[in-house]
């Protein structure tokens, strides 16, 4: 058995999911398990009418809903009929949610699951269409998680139990179609597994039936040198750790959850990036040990539009507990650290996430200083081994010469050299760092044609 993945741009309109019927079809003999994502731009346009449901928009929100209808009948016309009972749903939801005018996580997710489930059945239906046994499976009955709704994480043992027991029966007899991102708590009330959370479960459903091969077709060639929104001309990395698409996808590089590896490591499972539109392309695998290269750097990630904050003891003299008391307080909001870098009496450290910064803030001046910049980027150089290699930073401080860099930041996984710089400088930045570390490549590890 394999898993393969499509995420929403693969199956944006009817043609992408023709193309996807047909990618399967020629994978037929490998026991496919398909997991899609949402259509599209669905889940955002669903929370856009989720908000403007609370906020009072009743009628906007009604209306956005209404074109979000139109465009799964104009793609995905075979299933119209269920559609129309999940638009029906919906549109009660966010009459509920509008007299109620509060969002909480658990109705975000009631509301965000809709799209995967009707992309999965708009698949199902494609392949019956195309005279290919499929049999639709609601992922919500075998992915089960905690209740930490909108950010769930998935029970393993009861998860994997499940999948165990019902898919790979099936995938004897037919390609067996599920949506990502979707689960359900023990108590059988709908979560999420996070934005982006498809490859997640593509991970967990792969680890989960022991599949040979988990495979994650996106509309890009594979992991790329930098992320293409930055800077085009990046070259497709052939083949990259675990530890460095882990490290990459947690610095920004959103071809793949940060989450997604760990069920596959553990099970050992490689995992593929490929392009559904350009499915001879060989991709991306990932594997788990590093592949010797020539370059020292895998690729380059970017986190855009982050927030540094610099906090500075107010004592004379630093107290310990100093650090813990500012991760306390981070803590309590719920707020991921991307990086820190301390010195005596100072912290520099970066979020990503400000829905409570105000918060945050209001407690670290009861004890300290506190400076918030806006307007940041984190740029990651990536690539196993990178901190035992010589002349790395060098090479990279040489290259961003005339930027000014903010923080700096080696990982104790000695796997990214990390800068923090401002927004405005990113695109210039990671072009230089780019022509410096990708100019020449090493064929085994990168695509070398153009
Ligand atoms: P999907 O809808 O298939 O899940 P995503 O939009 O989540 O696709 O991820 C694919 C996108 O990731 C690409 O279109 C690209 O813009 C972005 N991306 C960021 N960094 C990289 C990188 N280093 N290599 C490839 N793609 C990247
Ligand atoms: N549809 C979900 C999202 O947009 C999950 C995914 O596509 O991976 O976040
Ligand atoms: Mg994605």
């Amino acid at each position: 058995m394999i898993v393969m993945k499509f995420g929403g741009s693969s199956v944006e309109s009817a043609a992408a999911i023709d193309r996807v019927v047909s990618i399967v079809e020629a994978r037929l003999e490998r026991r496919p398990v398909v997991v899609v994502s949402a259509m599209g731009k669905t889940t955002n346009r669903l929370l856009e009418c989720a908000h403007l449901a609370v906020a009072g928009e009743r009628e906007k929100a009604l209306g956005k809903l209404a074109e979000l209808r139109a465009f799964h009948h104009a793609e995905a016309p075979e299933v119209k009929g269920e559609v129309d009972a999940h638009f029906a749903e919906l549109a009660e939801l966010l009459r509920g949610m509008s007299v109620l005018g509060e969002l909480t996580p658990r109705s975000i997710d009631a509301i965000s699951s809709y799209g995967e489930r009707m992309s999965s059945l708009a698949v199902t239906a494609a392949f019956s269409r195309r005279g290919i046994a499929a049999e639709h499976v609601d992922a919500r009955e075998l992915i089960i998680t905690d209740d930490r709704h909108s950010q769930a994480a998935p029970l393993y043992a009861e998860t994997y139990e499940r999948l165990a027991a019902r898919v790979p029966q099936l995938a004897a007899r037919a390609v067996v179609v599920m949506g990502g991102f979707i689960g359900s708590t023990k108590a059988g009330v709908t979560s999420t597994l996070g934005r982006g959370g498809s490859d997640f479960s593509a991970a967990i459903v792969g680890a989960g039936i022991g599949a040979e091969e988990i495979q994650i077709w996106t509309d890009v060639d594979g992991m790329l040198t930098c992320d293409p929104r930055v800077l085009a001309g990046g070259r497709r990395v052939r083949v990259i750790s675990f530890a460095e698409a882990a490290e990459l996808a947690y610095f920004g590089a959103k071809v793949l959850h940060p989450s997604t590896v760990l069920p596959a490591v553990e099970k050992e499972i490689p995992v593929l990036i490929l392009n559904s539109r350009r499915p001879d392309v060989e991709g991306t695998r990932i594997v788990a040990e590093g592949v010797p290269s020539e370059n020292p750097i895998k690729s380059i990630a970017c986190k855009r539009d982050i927030t540094a904050v610099s906090i500075k003891s107010t004592r004379m003299l630093m107290a310990h507990g100093f650090l813990r008391r500012i991760f306390e307080v981070f803590d309590r909001h719920e707020t991921p650290v991307d990086m820190v870098t301390t010195s005596e009496v100072s912290v520099s450290l970066t979020v990503d996430n400000t829905a409570r910064i105000e918060g945050i803030v209001e407690e670290l001046r009861a004890f300290a200083e506190v400076h918030v910049e806006t307007g940041r980027a984190l740029v990651a150089l990536v690539g196993e081994g990178l901190g035992e290699r010589k002349g790395i930073a060098g090479r990279a401080f040489h290259a961003l010469n005339g930027i000014n860099v903010r923080m700096i930041s080696q990982g104790a996984s000695m796997l990214n050299l990390s800068f923090v710089l401002a927004d405005d400088d990113v695109v210039k930045a990671v072009g230089l760092l780019h022509a410096e570390f990708f100019t020449e490549l090493d064929p085994r590890v990168f695509e070398v044609a153009a």
